[in-house]
Order: structure tokens, then sequence, then C-alpha cells
């Protein structure tokens, strides 16, 4: 286990498993062959940075179907902040296509907590005109506002304490932890801003 954490919540090859099957789970859920086609849609995955890009990268690793990956840039614990200091989408550091007409797209990102992330995300790209739009999160908080959030898919449920590892970070650090884990409150002291 890294010194700075208290205590691993879960294991590299836990995670690995359950990532494995979320995507089976996602792509069951995938509409089948559109208008008579033979082929099921294409898949537009949206990845939050900068929390998700592992997670993605995992994820979509175990997804054969045709895909244009978008990403879109959210910050919501800028720096130190271990509680949620209101939601901005980058713009300069998005590349999702103003029309997604026809489009099918997952929202990928790395944990929900109070929801204000993917509901400011989802609110914006419904505007965009998507065919269908669905999320998935590695992580949901056990918190009310994240319990009853409406989110597509969850890998695992997790308590409410502040995790690191497996992109996840404390003010940029910790994001390459292959565990995700509880950051001890000396670490978070130590590398406060
Ligand atoms: P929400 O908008 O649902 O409150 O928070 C979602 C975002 O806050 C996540 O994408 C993540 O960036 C950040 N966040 C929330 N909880 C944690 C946590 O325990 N650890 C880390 N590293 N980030 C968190
Ligand atoms: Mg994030």
């Amino acid at each position: 286990m890294h010194a700075d954490l208290d205590r691993v919540l879960i294991r590299a090859d836990d995670i690995a498993a359950r990532v494995a099957a979320l995507a089976a789970e996602v792509l069951h859920d995938w509409p089948d062959a559109l208008d008579g086609g033979a082929e099921p849609p294409e898949i537009t995955p949206v990845p939050l940075m900068t929390g998700s890009f592992i997670f993605a990268a995992d994820l979509i690793r175990h997804m054969p179907q045709m895909m244009q990956i978008h990403l879109m840039s959210v910050s919501s614990y800028p720096g130190t902040a271990t509680t949620s200091q209101g939601v901005q989408i980058d713009r300069r550091k998005s590349n999702v296509p103003d029309d997604l007409t026809g489009r099918h797209v997952l929202v990928i990102d790395d944990i929900l907590d109070s929801g204000s992330t993917l509901r400011a995300v989802t609110d914006d790209l419904r505007q965009r005109n998507p065919a269908a739009l669905k999320t998935c999160v590695l992580l949901r908080k056990q918190r009310p506002e994240a319990l009853d959030f409406p989110v597509d898919h969850v890998a695992f449920d997790i308590p409410d304490a502040f995790v690191v590892g497996y992109g996840l970070d404390y003010n940029g650090y910790y994001r390459n932890l292959p565990d995700i884990g509880v950051l001890s409150q000396s670490a978070i002291d130590a590398h406060r801003q």
C-alpha cells in the first residue's frame, strides 16, 4: 500500500475485473442495429478529464465497436479543495462537436459525489441533440445526493470518504496509484497548496 493512504478500498485486480464486466453491461444495454442495419450504432464516449482518463482507457478497450472519442474538460475540485467548488466546463479544452445529432453518447466519469458535474455535463450535451445519452461512473459515494442522482452504470459504490488513485487526484497527485484508497490526513496537509 502507498504510504500516503490510510487504507486501500479497491485493489487493482478487482478494478480490472469490474471494469471488464461493466463494459459488458454497457454494451448489453446498447441499442441493437438501427433502421434495419446490420451493425449496432457507433458509440461516442465522452470521458470527463482529467479524473476518468485511466478508467476510460481501460473501459473502451473492452468495447470493440466503432467509436470516436471526444474529451470534455470539467473542473469541480480545483487545487486542494476536497469539497465541491462549483462546476465549470472548460470549452477550450473540450473537443465535443456542437452537433451530436444521431450519435449515441456515453459520458464516462470517475466519481459521482454531489452530482453537480454530471448534471452540468448532461444538460450541456443534451442541447447538442444526441440520439442517446448514457452515463457511467467508476465510483459512487454513499451519500443521498449521489444515490438519488440518475446514472446508467456504476462500477463501485464506496463510503463517503475522499479517495485517490486510478486517475483520481489530490492537488494533481496520486493519479498513478494502481489501487483506489483513502488519502491520509497527513498527506492532505502535506500537499495542500
Ligand atoms: P460532483 O460534481 O458529483 O460533486 O463531483 C464529481 C467530481 O468531483 C469528480 O469528477 C471528481 O473530480 C471530484 N471528486 C468528488 N469526490 C472525490 C474524491 O473522493 N476524490 C477525488 N480525487 N475527487 C473527487
Ligand atoms: Mg473529475
